[in-house]
C-alpha cells in the first residue's frame, strides 16, 4: 500500500529560481579576473558618464553571475556598485532585490524592488525575467504572471522562464482565494476550506520538525520556507501527479490535504518527508541524487524497511545500482517499478545509518554543498566507492546470496 508515497518533482524548472546554495563552491578564476577587471576600471570612471553606464552593465552581468552560481552576497557586492554608476539600471535594480530576498534581507528587498518597478519601463524584458522570480519566491503569484506576461510581450523567449509562467498560471488558478499567515520559519497558504484548526496543527508538526532536521543537516533553511495546503487533488492534476502522490516538493512545499480529516498519521508523514527534501536540497547545494533525496526524506517521515519486505520487493527483479537510479525515481506510469525504488533508496540510507551513523549521511549531503562529487562524498564520510557501497547493502540485505542461488538453480 503507497497511497500517500510522495515524490520530489526534481525536474521542475521552478526549481532553478529557488535554489540556495549552502557553501559556494569557489568561483571560476576567469569570472574572479573579470570582476578584478571592472573594479579597477571603475575607480576613474565619473558615475552617470556613457562609459560608467557601460560598465554598469558589464557589473550586473557579473552580479547576476554569482546569484547563479548561489553567491547572493557577493553578487549584491557587484551590483550595489552597478546602481552607484546608473542609477537608471534598472536590470541591476532587479537583481539586487533577488539577491536581497535570497538574504532574507527583506527590507532592502522592498527598497530596490520599488526602484527596480520604477525603471522597468526603459529596461530590457530581462528585468521582468529578474523581476518574475523574485515575486514567485514570495509566492507573489499575480505579479510573477503579470511580470513574466510582460518579458514574454518585450520578446523574452527563455524556454525555462515560459514554462514557469505555465506553472504560475495553473497555480493561481487553484491558489485563488487561498488564506495565508508568514513566520519565521514557515509561510503557509491554504484553501479556505482547511479549517484553522488543521493549519495550526499542521504548523506545530512542522516547526517540532523543522528543530530535529535543522539538528540533523546542521543548518536552518535561508528563508522562511512556503507551505501551501490544498483542499483535495485539483493543484495535483494540474501539475499530472500521480494519484498516489499527496505531497510535492518544487522549492514550496504542496500538500494535499483533507479538509475534514485534521491532522492524520499519514499528512503528517507527508509533511515529515516535503521538509526533509527542503533541507537535502539547501543542505546540499540542490546537489544530492534522487535516492538520496528519497532515502532520506522517508526516513524522515519515519518510515523504516525490514530484511523480509526487501526479499519480497526484490524476489524477481534486481535491486538497479546508485548509478541506475539516478533520474528520475518515480518511474511515471510503473508503480512497481517505483515503489522498488523507493524501497531501495530508503533501504541504503538505513544501511548507511547503521554502519556508517546518522552523522556521516548528514556530511554526505553537506560535502555535495561544498562542491564534491558523490563519489569523493562518500569516500570521504564512509571509505566506499557508489559500487562498494551497492555491494556492500546487497550483503547487508541479504541480496547477493540470493542472487547467488538462483544463478545456481537457474
Ligand atoms: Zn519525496
Amino acid at each position: 500500500m503507497i497511497a500517500a508515497l510522495p515524490i520530489v518533482l526534481l525536474t521542475l524548472a521552478a526549481l532553478a529560481s529557488e535554489t540556495i546554495l549552502a557553501q559556494i563552491p569557489p568561483p571560476p578564476a576567469d569570472l574572479e579576473r573579470r570582476v578584478a577587471d571592472l573594479f579597477r576600471r571603475a575607480a576613474d570612471i565619473p558615475a552617470g558618464s556613457a562609459a560608467a553606464v557601460t560598465l554598469s552593465k558589464e557589473f550586473t552581468e557579473a552580479g547576476a553571475a554569482y546569484l547563479a552560481r548561489g553567491d547572493p552576497g557577493r553578487a549584491t557586492e557587484l551590483l550595489e556598485r552597478a546602481y552607484g554608476l546608473d542609477v537608471e539600471n534598472g536590470l541591476a535594480l532587479a537583481e539586487l532585490t533577488l539577491a536581497d530576498v535570497r538574504l532574507e534581507n527583506f527590507d532592502a528587498a522592498a527598497f530596490y524592488l520599488r526602484l527596480a518597478e520604477q525603471q522597468s519601463a526603459r529596461s530590457p524584458p530581462e528585468i521582468y525575467r529578474v523581476l518574475g522570480e523574485v515575486y514567485d519566491s514570495l509566492h507573489r503569484l499575480e505579479d510573477a504572471a503579470l511580470a513574466w506576461e510582460q518579458y514574454q510581450r518585450l520578446g523574452g523567449d527563455d524556454p525555462q522562464i515560459l514554462q514557469q509562467l505555465a506553472r504560475v498560471r495553473r497555480e493561481q488558478s487553484v491558489a485563488a482565494g487561498q488564506n495565508s499567515l508568514s513566520g519565521e520559519e514557515f509561510s503557509f497558504y491554504w484553501d479556505p476550506s482547511i479549517p484553522e484548526a488543521t493549519v495550526t496543527r499542521v504548523a506545530q508538526r512542522l516547526s517540532a520538525d523543522y528543530v530535529e532536521q535543522a539538528e540533523f543537516f546542521g543548518t536552518r533553511l535561508p528563508a522562511s520556507q512556503v507551505v501551501v495546503l490544498y483542499a483535495g487533488r485539483a493543484y495535483f492534476s494540474l501539475v499530472s501527479a500521480p494519484d498516489w502522490v499527496s505531497g510535492v516538493f518544487d522549492g514550496k512545499i504542496r500538500v494535499s490535504v483533507d479538509p475534514d480529516g485534521g491532522l492524520t498519521g499519514d499528512l503528517a508523514a507527508v509533511l515529515s518527508h516535503e521538509l526533509a527534501h527542503a533541507f537535502v536540497r539547501y543542505a546540499s547545494a540542490d546537489l544530492a541524487p534522487g535516492w538520496l533525496h528519497e532515502g532520506l526524506a522517508q526516513w524522515w517521515e519515519g518510515k523504516r524497511i525490514t530484511r523480509s519486505e526487501i526479499h519480497d520487493i526484490f524476489k524477481k527483479r534486481s535491486p538497479r545500482t546508485l548509478a541506475e537510479m539516478e533520474g528520475n525515481l518515480a518511474r511515471r506510469g510503473d508503480r512497481a517499478a517505483a515503489r522498488a525504488n523507493y524501497a531501495e533508496a530508503l533501504a541504503v540510507i538505513e544501511y548507511l545509518m547503521e554502519r556508517h551513523g546518522a552523522g556521516s549521511v548528514a556530511c554526505v549531503v553537506r560535502d555535495l554543498g561544498t562542491g564534491r562529487g558523490l563519489a569523493e562524498a562518500l569516500r570521504l564520510e564512509t571509505g566506499l566507492t557508489p559500487e562498494e557501497l551497492f555491494r556492500r547493502w546487497k550483503e547487508w540485505a541479504r541480496l547477493t546470496r540470493a542472487a547467488d542461488r538462483t544463478a545456481a538453480n537457474p
